[in-house]
This record gives C-alpha cells, sequence and structure tokens, in this order.
C-alpha cells in the first residue's frame, strides 16, 4: 500500500471510529428521539432507529466537513468582538409525555449586544432563496427547549463563500408540531409500522437523494413492473412549441422578441420567467406532433413515459389539462421546485427514479441537457 493510500485508509478508520463511538454514546431507545434529527423525513428517522446503516465514507467526509464548519463559525464569531458565543454544544431535552426529544446537539449559543441567540448552521453547495422546512423545526426545538426567543438559521456555501441568514422566532404553533411529529415517529416506531414517504410527498428530493436507505424505501416508486424502462420527456420545446407563450410574454412587457437572455439582468428575466412560467399564454403552446407520436411509438413498446419539466408546480392544473388534451398517457410527472437550478433538478430525478429500481431508456430533452444528466447519473443508459 503506497503513502498516499495509507493516509485515506487512516482518514476512513478515524472518521468510522468516531461514528462508532458516537453510535454507542447514544444508543437507541423507544421514546428518547434526536432533536436534530426531528424535522427530516419521518420515515427516515424510523429506519435509522431500526436499520442503523452505517453511512458510506464519503458522507462521514461530509458529515466531517459539516462539522469543521461549525467549530470554525464559533471561533469566527468569538473573534468578531460583536458575537459572545457561550457554547457550541448543548444537552437538550423536550418531554411530550409519551416520548421526548433528548440528546447532545452541535449548536451555537450567542450573546448579541445582551440578547440571547442561538445559531443553527448548515453547509451548502447552492444558493438558498428560503431555509428548509426541516431546520426550521430543528432551531424551533432549541428554543423551546433552551427557552431562548431568538435563532438564527445559517447556511454557508462552501463552494462560493456565500453566507445567507434567516431569523426565526420561537413560536407555539412548531411547538405543537414539534410534539405531533415526537409522538407520531413514537407510534412508528413502537409498534413497528413503517411510516409514509414523506419527503417525497413534501417534494424535498434533495432529502431522498442524500438517505442512506434509497434501497429500502424506493422513494420514487411507480405504479410499473420493477425494472421497468422510463423514457423521460421535458414538456417545453420538447411536447410543445412555446415560441408564441415566449412572444407574448415579451409583448406584455413591452420587450423586444429577439432580445438576448445573456443581457438582461436578474429581476428582468425574473419577471419575464413570471409570466411564462403561467397559465396566462400557454393556450399559445403548439403540440410538436413528430415527438409526441416518438413517445406514443415507445408507450407501445412498453416504455414508461416520465415527465420531467421545468415547470413550476403551480402550472400543475393546467399542464395536466394540456397532456389530456394531446392524450399522452404518462406514469409520473416532477415540477422543478424553486430550490433547483433545471439541469440539478433532472439530474436528481432521474438518479432518483434509477435508485428506485428502473433503468432509464431514453432522456428527450435539449441536446445540451441531455448530455449533461447523463454525465451526471449512476447508471448506462441504454443506445
Ligand atoms: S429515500 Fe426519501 S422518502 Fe425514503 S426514507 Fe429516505 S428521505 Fe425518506
Amino acid at each position: 500500500m503506497s503513502l498516499a493510500e495509507k493516509i485515506i485508509e487512516a482518514l476512513n478508520k478515524g472518521m468510522i471510529t468516531i461514528y462508532e463511538r458516537e453510535k454507542e454514546e447514544h444508543p437507541k431507545i423507544i421514546g428518547k428521539y434526536h432533536p436534530s434529527s426531528i424535522g427530516e423525513c419521518i420515515k427516515k428517522q424510523y429506519y435509522d432507529f431500526y436499520l442503523a446503516r452505517m453511512p458510506t465514507t464519503e458522507k462521514l467526509a461530509i458529515f466531517a466537513t459539516g462539522r469543521g464548519i461549525h467549530e470554525i463559525i464559533a471561533e469566527i464569531l468569538e473573534n468578531s468582538n460583536v458575537v459572545k458565543v457561550e457554547a457550541k454544544e448543548l444537552e437538550t431535552k423536550l418531554d411530550f409525555g409519551e416520548a421526548m426529544l433528548s440528546g447532545r446537539v452541535d449548536v451555537i449559543v450567542a450573546d448579541v449586544e445582551g440578547e440571547k441567540i442561538i445559531i443553527e448552521v448548515k453547509s451548502t453547495s447552492q444558493s438558498i432563496k428560503e431555509p428548509y422546512k426541516r431546520h426550521i423545526l430543528q432551531i424551533q426545538s432549541y428554543l423551546h427547549a433552551l427557552n431562548v426567543q431568538k435563532g438564527i438559521i445559517l447556511y454557508w456555501d462552501k463552494r462560493r463563500g456565500v453566507r445567507t441568514t434567516f431569523e426565526v422566532e420561537k413560536n407555539d404553533e412548531l411547538l405543537s408540531i414539534l410534539k405531533e411529529r415526537t409522538l407520531s415517529l413514537h407510534n412508528y416506531i413502537k409498534n413497528k409500522i413503517e411510516p409514509p414517504r414523506e419527503a417525497v410527498i413534501e417534494k424535498d428530493f434533495l432529502q431522498c437523494i442524500n438517505c442512506e436507505y434509497l434501497q429500502e424505501c424506493r422513494p420514487l416508486k411507480l405504479d410499473v413492473e420493477d425494472e421497468s424502462e422510463l423514457a423521460i420527456f421535458e414538456l417545453d420545446n420538447i411536447i410543445f412549441n412555446t415560441n408564441k407563450r415566449m412572444e407574448m410574454t415579451l409583448k406584455e412587457l413591452n420587450l423586444d422578441p429577439n432580445v438576448n437572455f445573456k443581457q438582461l439582468d436578474k429581476d428582468l428575466k425574473e419577471k419575464i420567467f413570471n409570466v411564462y412560467y403561467s397559465d396566462k399564454y400557454i393556450n399559445f403552446d403548439e403540440p410538436i406532433h413528430e415527438n409526441i407520436n416518438k413517445a406514443l411509438e415507445l408507450y407501445m413498446q412498453n416504455k414508461k413515459i416520465v415527465i420531467i419539466t421545468n415547470r413550476p408546480p403551480h402550472m400543475e392544473k393546467c399542464t395536466s389539462e394540456q397532456l389530456m388534451e394531446i392524450g399522452l398517457p404518462y406514469e409520473a410527472i416532477f415540477f422543478r421546485n424553486s430550490h433547483f437550478k433545471g439541469i440539478n433538478f433532472k439530474s436528481l430525478i432521474v438518479n432518483l427514479l434509477i435508485s428506485s429500481g428502473y433503468k432509464i431508456f431514453e432522456i428527450f430533452d435539449e441536446y445540451s441537457v441531455t448530455e449533461k444528466i447523463k454525465k451526471r447519473i449512476k447508471n448506462d443508459i441504454k443506445k
């Protein structure tokens, strides 16, 4: 073994030892659940309790990065002369009667000009427009357990160095939700009943792709035979020509029909897409018969049609009416939510479909998009 390989081995061993030690320090007890996980998918927490799968060494390395960022932020704040850090790690307990949230958590308790606040640090690789619901619940559990009025969720973008903060107030309605979640989790665990796929129901697909239990859960299980082959389609400019929708959008905003998008500022682009991605001018879309026929042909060959579109979720109703009009049968449709860029969203869904036991037959999207997705997927696409 080379010296370089020895170092990798040492890193892996070290991470596994720390993981095992922490696992021993936090034995699983029915009725006692961890406050830092309560906002996560209930099904994942159930699997964590009963299967407790060891994360891969890649995941352990990601956890280690998160911890490192937590440590360094506490140190940075301590050196700011603005904030006084009172604690970086604390024991918390929220008792809901039949079950409780209890355990040691990594959280920064700080004093800002005489006001005590809690700072929950999340490392991320993407821009964050609003905090994740699971992170809000997590910080609420700390605010209530430690009886602190205000908290900050800090997203630290480790790729671009952007820091985004959201202020959170201790909230009694969210305390009721925490109680409900804790008792519901307890009920599933006590009775050994598998909970529903909460992250999928909430369309929090990022949580799924990072989940250790993809194999057991099959998050995007469809109502088709296992190992079915899927043909993935985008709608805009693949199934429907949307040039006229865009033309009408630009006209409404008094913009040149040949406007160069690359030269537009962010706000104007947002205005354009708010109109374009609405039902306002959808009736101007024209079916692309060649591609619709291709989809129908594949359907007849027993390929399953799945739509992954850049359209936002609020276009669901007008989209399903539009698809009904052209008579295109499909097994599932996924609308991009605003957390994601198109490519990231499409690659994520394709990977989750593969993890759920399906093969990808072909992707029908803009050439450059298809190529990028193919590069990011876990198995080979036929053809
Ligand atoms: S794959 Fe998704 S839905 Fe399934 S347990 Fe994990 S997070 Fe929950």
